[in-house]
């Protein structure tokens, strides 16, 4: 995986992922170099996948440091190593998904930037830093707002997973109970063998009894 250089020229009706051609991704300066993250657009297709998208259109991917600048960056954000989009995706029924659920999820695949960037709730923020997290939302400024879009959006993550189809891995807790079942076992058996012993005192009494007797 690395950040692939292409011409916008020679390769722009290319696919640099199943859903997305070079073009799509150009600094909308026109410059002829474009940079795309191959492990960007993998991830973005699992998200794809996992929403069930009929498609998605990306409002801007790769920029050149002087075209960040220009749309208010600082020339060297993660769209100027072509490691980050600003998109939306509509659902299998051809509407735009709301972007906190993209947050949620972008969240639970491994997204490190994930922001919603739009007052409408429409438009997406993602990107690949490897240093740290944002999860932000621009209607409040550019900070971290959260460690968790679900508390922070009020997202119901049974719910949500139920409407795309998508199986909740619940390892963890399976693992928890199997664990507490184990440790109830063996102090079952412990007390089973405490009892054993119990009887063992009773019989070897009644023995002496029966002994005594005769
Ligand atoms: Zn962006």
């Amino acid at each position: 995986m690395a950040v692939k250089t292409y011409s916008l020229k020679k390769d722009g009706n290319k696919y640099c992922s199943e859903h997305t051609q070079v073009y799509e991704m150009k600094s909308k300066d026109g410059a002829d170099k474009v940079l795309i993250d191959e492990k960007l657009m993998e991830m973005i297709e699992k998200l794809f996948d996992a929403m069930k998208c009929q498609k998605y259109i990306i409002t801007s991917g790769y920029r050149t440091p002087s075209h960040d600048k220009a749309v208010g960056g600082n020339g060297s954000g993660q769209h100027t190593k072509g490691t980050a989009v600003d998109c939306y995706f509509y659902g299998a029924d051809g509407k735009i998904i709301s972007s906190k659920e993209v947050c949620c999820i972008a969240q639970d695949l491994g997204f490190n930037g994930i922001a919603n960037i739009t007052s409408k709730y429409q438009e997406v923020h993602l990107d690949m830093r490897t240093s740290g997290k944002w999860y932000g939302d621009e209607t409040k400024g550019t900070s971290n707002v959260t460690s968790d879009f679900y508390a922070y959006f009020g997202v119901d993550k049974a719910a949500l997973y139920k409407k795309y189809g998508l199986a909740v891995d619940n390892s963890a807790e399976l693992k928890k109970a199997i664990d507490d079942l184990k440790k109830e076992n063996d102090a079952l058996r412990k007390e089973n063998t405490a009892l054993k012993s119990n009887i063992d005192l009773l019989n070897e009494k009644i023995d002496n009894a029966k002994k005594a007797l005769r």
